[in-house]
């Protein structure tokens, strides 16, 4: 038996922010970060779309990036008060994320964090509000999944959230908001949408359900991401539904050790945070070739590179031209070759070499390795990141 959830309603497509405009209810809570959505006007426009919609409407503003159990806790108390039937959270991740968490303590104002970090552990929801989820990035299709990433600062640890309640109800995908996007978020938020669809596809946990949305979303980010990258509005347009269709595979699917590495890596070193789509990118075509010894994996692999149209006259070609391209990708998005390069030499040698034990042994009980489709044993994670940390080709 399998379960593959997704939103009861997703509207796509240029102004389907309107639909706001179209949800049933008396009071809604609006949820976004830093500024972006209020600088473009979108805000005020989503404020005026609930207000025709005769609801009632409060705002909580400043979700940081990479949200605090603490910013969730307060949310929750500010939804206990106002007691919203909506909770509609709009922006990059972030915010969507701290939403769907913020959305548990406020039907369960007893349950503890500790409570849900248990993977399909949570109450039932829905009890109080539905969930309406609007991104404007286009990689974490958080507007469709059932996960929610949430930092406790004072352990310095991620925790990724994973319960289908948390799934939204409404999904409103509007290329719009997108557009906004500078070009090095759209570089990160696109290849992590790549890195979504290609882990799903040779996820242990893949199914027919998944398998064609992965595809295409695959498909349609060799198609689009550097033109959108370049300035493209069309092409940005289009990356918004690829990674969305990504976010409906991997879901469902789940993902594989790309995510853990850049998980545990993320925050591990002093001197600032490997961004997550960046991390993916870096690390994803040394993953290929490590799961690509698995030969069931490698045939995956190859099925994708056929698809996109690439050639070659084996399995084992086919996988290396998958490769390359992705490299030839990072290339032309400035993405650095590895996590020495990074930002200028942030990651130093001696600090690598110094949390490269602990770091990998975090990554193999990361909650995404479990789906992958070749487990790595401690030595081989190891070997892994210090590949990815030089920038050379994994042989093993
Ligand atoms: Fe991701």
């Amino acid at each position: 038996m399998a379960r593959f959830t997704l939103p009861r309603d997703l509207y796509h497509g240029k102004g389907s922010l309107a639909e706001l405009k179209n949800l049933k209810g008396k009071k809604a809570v609006l949820v976004v970060g830093g500024g972006s959505m209020k600088r473009f006007g979108f805000l005020d426009k989503a404020i005026g779309y609930l207000k025709e919609a005769g609801m009632e409407v409060k705002l909580i503003e400043n979700v940081e990036p990479d949200p605090s159990v603490e910013t969730v806790m307060k949310g929750a108390q500010v939804m206990r008060e106002f007691e919203p039937d909506w909770i509609v959270s709009m922006g990059g991740g972030s915010p969507i994320d701290a939403a769907k968490a913020m959305w548990v303590f406020y039907e369960y104002p007893e349950t503890s964090f500790e409570e849900i970090i248990q993977p399909f552990s949570f109450p039932t929801l829905r009890q109080k509000a539905r969930f309406c989820a609007i991104p404007s990035t286009s990689g974490t299709a958080t507007e469709v999944t059932a996960f929610s990433v949430i930092t406790d600062y004072a352990k310095g640890i991620k925790y990724p959230l994973a319960d289908f309640n948390i799934t939204p109800d409404v999904a409103i995908v509007d290329p719009e908001l997108a557009e906004t996007m500078p070009p090095k978020l759209t570089a990160h938020t696109g290849m992590d949408a790549l890195t979504h669809a290609i882990e799903a596809y040779v996820s242990t946990m893949h199914c027919n359900y998944t398998d064609p949305l992965a595809l295409k979303a695959i498909e349609m980010v060799f198609q689009y991401l550097p033109a959108s990258y370049n300035g493209d509005m069309a092409a940005r347009d289009q990356m918004h539904d690829a990674q969305c269709l990504a976010g409906m595979a991997f879901s469902n699917a789940l993902l594989g050790i790309v995510h853990s590495m850049a998980h545990k890596t993320g925050a591990a070193f002093k001197n600032g945070h490997i961004v997550h789509g960046c991390a993916n990118a870096m690390y994803l075509p040394n993953v290929i070739r490590f799961n690509a010894k698995n030969p069931k994996a490698a045939e995956r692999y190859a099925q994708i590179a056929r698809y996109v149209g690439l050639t070659g006259d084996s399995t084992q070609a086919l996988v290396t031209a998958l490769c390359d391209k992705i490299e030839d990708y990072n290339r032309q998005l400035n993405i650095p070759k590895c996590i020495k390069e990074y930002e200028n030499g942030m990651v130093p040698e001696d600090e690598f070499k110094e949390k490269l034990k602990n770091v990998a042994a975090l990554a193999i009980s990361d909650a995404c390795t479990g789906s992958n489709p070749r487990i790595p044993t401690q030595e081989e994670m190891e070997k892994l990141l210090t590949y990815c940390y030089y920038g050379q080709k994994v042989d093993f």
